[in-house]
């Protein structure tokens, strides 16, 4: 088939289809002018038209659609302006098997239709915004439609009519639910639907018995009973994840076809010297991945891996011998991190670990057996900086470690081999790209991530990777322990974490502090990328209380008792970096005892002397974050200790995050727990795989066997063809989902 052709269709023109004035409406209310945006414009859910929608669970202050039996109804005249009120009762008769039924007032102001239609006894649909006034939930002004007797469907068996789910379109305040529906269904009668291409090859239709895409629009919009919609859903769910998968195999075919350079390795070079003096043996899992990494490096096709670990579990000497590899057979590496503090961090101890293997660039003239580590961040003084620069366009640097700065146009390499990128979840696709594109030839590409993910969040957000997964600790990691410290509970505990830190300190180790802000006036420090308290969170505790800040805990430490004469150094990322460089080396040298932070702690960082993790006003970190700053303790054979503190009283949603956390230390149980507990958009958001499309049907966790089953069918489609020439609607789709905003069948049509 003709992709242009086929398109022809879904990219006409609204108004062709469902007239003017229809049109205006849904561009104004949905933004849609095209009959395809309609067409998959898809209820959200669908109501049984039998049931009363149980009240109790509808939430408060969203736009809702509802159905419900009028209990009674009353108007009066109002006192003090013209006009009269009438306040209809409405029920859900039984409270969702509660027993208590849930009612609600719904009030209309000149309500001329309501007080006529909205008789005792009447069932109907309600859409509006519900209220609480004082302890009563109420609706006011809502738009309704009578379901009993239904004008919309004259002469309707009414039997098959009862069993005729309602479709629940997202809609707005301005535009009801049924009010899309209508247009939908005139949409669906008007429009050639059967000139809609399926992206779907017909095999696969046909082993899934899928119904056809035509026939799929009507169920999803129309359906006469719920195994209708089912069908239809299960159909476009698929095609969404076939797309999807496509579009990943496509780029893993497009990478593994680009020639790279092989970089074997050495019999005797740098990685054999640094294998002999490492004062450890390599975990079972780390000589694993070293085996498959040193394999790949070896072969004229990019690597391109993601190696997913447990905190703490040694991926930075994978790394490291991943880049020895590629020096030896004379290419550069550049270790990418995600903060200053973390590629400061990496240079300091992947220099200490080279030892003599080691030079930098001021002392030089080791010989051809030392390789040159470089730092390369954005606030380095300026002097040191171009010296930086210069040597990784020179060669001089073997290793080049920097931040996103690395990213900028004037950076470049004599000959980048391969770029190692540190706890992923900050670099999207995009930033992977540029960092390719700093090498004649692709390099070889490393992600690590900070946190374990679960396999369908890495199918969908790194499908374009292979994947390897260290999932043991290397011996002798001592345990953490973790507790929540409730003051809600137990107020005199506040105290009692102070004079805590002070055991450890009087035991020769050292403690963080994390703040969830830096000052007593500001946003907090929060990194980009991960979830910020959410409304709800917010609006639960602001004004109540001050959190705690790295300023004020500082503040309020000077005058404690129980740590009197500790050295205490502040550290968040609107500190000078020098100053900030120094705080961290003075804390890794055990000079500073108590280290006051924001989360600028969270990733990498690796002191093994710091036993004690106090996480203030823990309830406003995210699972994962969480579970990465308990990570910074417990690393130097010493048993580690992290108090979650909150002010939260027990039961309080955020504190589920806090009880999961305190739970388990296995961090693939926690990310799963995690992607419950958060929205699937924050993950899959703008890092998926280049799209910027969210999910409309498919949800990660939920059908991973979908994703699965498309992932190899993508795999085998795009492995015959990358090119996807004997499936030009399926590369149309794919362009319509990479670019949404470029509507691909518009510019078809
Ligand atoms: P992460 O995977 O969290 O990035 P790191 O690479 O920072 O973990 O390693 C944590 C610590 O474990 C480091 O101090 C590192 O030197 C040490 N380490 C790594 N591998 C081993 C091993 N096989 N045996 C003992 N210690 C190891
Ligand atoms: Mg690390």
């Amino acid at each position: 088939m003709n992709a242009d052709l086929a398109y022809a269709e879904l990219g006409l023109d609204l108004e062709r289809r469902i007239g003017k004035r229809s049109a205006a409406v849904i561009e104004k209310h949905l933004g849609i002018t095209t009959v395809g945006g309609l067409l998959n414009h898809f209820p959200r859910r669908y109501m049984d038209r039998g049931e009363l929608t149980p009240i109790s669970e509808v939430p408060l202050d969203e736009d809702v659609t509802l159905i419900a039996r009028v209990v009674s109804s009353s108007t009066r005249f109002m006192k003090t302006r013209r006009g009269s009120l009438t306040d209809v009762v409405i029920t859900d008769d039984a409270g969702a098997g509660t027993g208590r039924p849930g009612t609600l007032t719904v009030s209309f102001f000149n309500g001329h239709r309501a007080k006529a239609e909205l008789q005792p006894g009447r069932r109907a649909l309600f859409s509006g915004k519900i209220t609480r006034y004082g302890g009563a939930l109420g609706l006011t002004n809502p738009d309704f439609k009578l379901l009993d007797g239904d004008p919309d469907t004259p002469g309707m068996d009414p039997e098959k009519l009862a069993a005729m789910p309602i479709p629940v379109y997202p809609a707005t305040a301005k535009l009801t639910s049924w009010s899309i529906q209508k247009v939908v269904e005139t949409l669906l009668d008007t429009a050639d639907l059967d000139a809609v291409p399926d992206p779907l090859p017909a095999a696969i239709t046909a082993r899934e018995k899928f119904v056809p895409v035509a026939d799929a629009y009507r169920l999803i919009h129309a359906p006469h009973g719920p195994e209708d919609w089912q069908r239809a859903r299960d159909r476009f769910r698929y095609q969404e994840a076939l797309v999807l998968q496509s579009a990943l195999a496509r780029r893993r075919a497009q990478l593994a076809a680009e020639e790279a350079t092989a970089r074997r390795p050495a019999a005797e070079g740098l990685l054999a010297a640094f294998d002999r003096q490492l004062p450890f043996t390599l975990t079972a899992g780390q000589a694993a991945v070293g085996r498959t990494l040193a394999a790949e490096l070896a072969q004229d096709s990019p690597m391109n891996r993601l190696l997913q670990g447990e905190v703490g579990s040694g991926k930075t000497i994978v790394a490291l011998r991943a880049m020895l590899q590629v020096v030896d057979a004379g290419g550069q590496a550049a270790l990418l991190a995600p903060t200053e503090v973390l590629a400061a961090q990496h240079f300091e101890s992947i220099r200490r670990t080279l030892g003599p293997l080691s030079r930098d660039g001021m002392l030089g003239g080791f010989g051809p057996d030392a390789v040159q580590v470089t730092l390369l961040t954005g606030s380095m003084p300026t002097a040191a900086r171009k010296q930086a620069m210069l040597d990784a366009a020179s060669g001089t640097a073997g290793i080049v470690i920097g931040t996103h700065a690395l990213l900028s146009d004037n950076v470049s390499f004599y000959d980048l081999g391969l770029i190692v990128v540190d706890e992923q979840h900050r670099f999207g696709v995009e930033q992977r790209d540029v960092l390719r594109s700093k090498a004649s030839k692709p390099p070889h590409l490393l992600v690590m991530t900070a946190t374990p993910i679960p396999r369908t969040v890495a199918m969908t957000v790194f499908g374009d990777l292979e994947t390897s997964v260290l999932d043991e600790l290397p011996a002798g990691r001592a345990p953490i322990t973790t507790h929540i410290v409730g003051l809600a509970e137990h107020p005199a505990w506040a105290t009692r974490i102070w004079s805590r830190a002070r055991e450890e300190i009087d035991a020769g180790h050292q403690v963080y502090i994390v703040c969830p802000k830096i000052g007593s006036d500001d946003d907090g420090d929060f990194s980009p990328g991960e979830p910020e308290p959410s409304a709800a969170d917010l609006n639960g505790e602001k004004g109540a209380r001050e959190l705690a800040s790295v300023a004020g805990v500082v503040e309020l430490l000077r005058d404690e008792p129980a740590l009197a004469g500790v050295p205490v150094a502040p550290l968040h990322g609107r500190l000078d970096p020098v100053l900030k460089s120094e705080t961290m080396a003075s804390f890794t040298a055990n000079q500073t005892k108590l280290l006051v932070s924001t989360t600028v702690i969270e990733v990498g960082v690796d002191v093994h002397n710091a036993t004690l993790m106090v996480i203030l006003d823990a309830d406003r970190f995210g699972i994962s974050q969480l579970h990465q700053l308990r990570g910074r303790v417990g690393r130097g054979g010493l048993p580690g200790t992290c108090l979650l503190v909150t002010s939260l009283e027990p039961g309080h949603p955020s504190r589920r995050r806090l009880d999961a956390v305190a739970a388990t230390t296995d961090g693939f149980a926690l990310s799963q727990e995690d992607l419950l507990l958060r929205r699937e958009g924050d993950i899959l958001g703008a890092s998926q795989s280049g799209g910027r499309s969210t999910l409309k049907l498919l949800r990660v966790l939920d059908h991973e066997h979908v994703i699965a089953r498309a992932r190899q069918d993508a795999q085998a489609i795009v492995g015959g063809d990358p090119s996807l020439g004997a499936h030009p609607v399926l590369a149309a789709a794919i362009d319509e989902y990479l670019n949404p905003e470029k509507e691909a069948f518009l510019e078809r049509g």
